[in-house]
């Protein structure tokens, strides 16, 4: 494992002025650079040559930037030499942060000089969502073809073999021995079927789950008519299936920039319109222990933003979510809906960090013509964006969330 240790000292020394104080050096030790390494957990040791005080600003003493953006970072006072900065644990892997060393701290010898170095969190940066790929889905799911996914139809069960071909291809494994689909049966009407999809995490998070979740089905014929459902929930679906090719790729290549990991599920519920039968099923009928899910991140109907805004629920579920979303999109409007008639609600009655997306209500909404065309293909990629990053730093985070 490489390490990262400055030795500015020098540097500075020769930079001093030989008639003014002399500069005090700085070493800093960063843990290791890493995702999962610079962490709540595993704070940014900064080595002083000499025993430090620190002013009573200690924000402004020493701080932690993204670019231009301030970290938050909780400054502990010294002791001795050392000084830890400890930053959120959702820091982007691959990304480069800056420490700055502000005004006012002091030692034997005077004031140490301002300063500021940089490091790079181990790891790519999450991969970008394809805004073609995201759109392609949704006209597979949302063509005439599809008559309309009704829920315990045998058009139901062709998108569900579409998402079950996509799993497969993308490298995903079934729970248990090549069994994508969790059957059930609703009582004289027919069977439907959840299909389940897994990426296993690794370390000591392995055991803890992130479920990422969408329906597939949607109302079918009516009056002659086919409901296409593109936004109801095409939408939803194709992000879970570009999550999950996204994500399979990602793992391969870097393990998501952490030695410790959550592992993922991914699940495209049916027979949601029938009044959320599928995930009712899962969360009676659960694949892991539910106690072991650490975060459900829950996508219905995302591709037709309106007024840049989206709406959260479940943002009080997990006191993270909401700086998490800033964080992560920061040009949307967020705004919080206490409920929504979906698949995140039997998690969340479990009393699991549940996090919904959703673009809101429209005209169209389960009629005849929601439509691919009516698709915001650039804001449906920012919103498939936003969940693939929540994704990611839900999967590598330290910490459960805090209720
Ligand atoms: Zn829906």
């Amino acid at each position: 494992m490489k390490r990262f240790v400055l030795f500015l000292a020098a540097l500075l020394a020769a930079c001093g002025d030989a008639t003014g104080p002399e500069v005090p050096g700085l070493a800093a030790t960063l843990p290791r650079a890493g995702a999962g390494d610079v962490s709540v957990a595993t704070p940014i040791r900064l080595t002083f040559p000499r025993d430090i005080r620190l002013p009573t600003d200690t924000a402004g003493a020493v701080w932690l930037t993204e670019g231009t953006a301030r970290v938050p970072a909780r400054v502990t006072q010294p002791t001795g030499a050392v000084l830890l900065l400890t930053p959120p644990d959702i820091l982007n892997p691959a990304t480069r942060y800056t420490v700055h060393i502000g005004a006012g701290i002091t030692d034997s010898r005077g004031t140490v000089a301002a300063t500021a170095f940089d490091f790079t969190t181990r790891g790519a940066r999450t991969p970008q969502v394809d805004g073609a790929r995201l759109i392609g889905h949704v006209r597979a799911l949302a063509h005439d073809s599809m008559q309309g996914r009704g829920s315990l139809t045998p058009a139901e069960l062709k998108a569900a073999s579409y998402i079950r071909a996509e799993f497969g291809r993308y490298g995903l494994s079934a729970v248990s021995s090549g069994e994508w689909f969790q059957t059930f049966a609703v009582t004289g009407v027919g069977n439907s079927q959840n299909v389940v999809g897994v990426l296993r995490g690794a370390g000591s998070l392995q055991d803890e789950w992130v479920i990422i979740g969408g329906h597939y089905d949607h109302i079918g014929i009516r009056n002659g008519l086919i409901n296409n459902g593109a936004d109801d929930n095409a939408s939803g679906t194709a992000a879970v299936l570009e999550l999950a090719r996204l994500l399979a790729q990602h793992k391969s290549n870097n393990g998501f920039g952490s030695a410790d990991r959550r592992s993922l599920m991914f699940v495209a519920f049916g027979a949601e319109e029938l009044g959320l039968v599928g995930s009712n099923f899962y969360c009676k009928y659960p694949l892991v222990p539910l106690t072991s899910v650490s975060a459900m991140i829950n996508m219905d109907m995302i591709g037709r933003l309106q007024n840049n805004t989206v709406y959260l629920i479940g943002e009080n579920t997990g006191q993270e979510w909401a700086a998490m979303v800033r964080r992560y999109n920061a040009t949307f409007t967020y705004a919080a809906m206490g409920d929504a008639g979906t698949d995140y609600r039997c998690f969340k009655t479990a009393g699991r960090p549940v996090m919904s997306l959703f673009t809101g209500l429209h005209a169209d909404y389960h009629k005849p013509t929601d439509d691919t065309e009516l698709i915001d293909v650039p804001g449906f990629t920012a919103i498939a964006q936003l969940a693939l990053e929540l994704a990611v730093n839900t999967a590598v985070r330290p910490r459960p969330f805090t209720p």
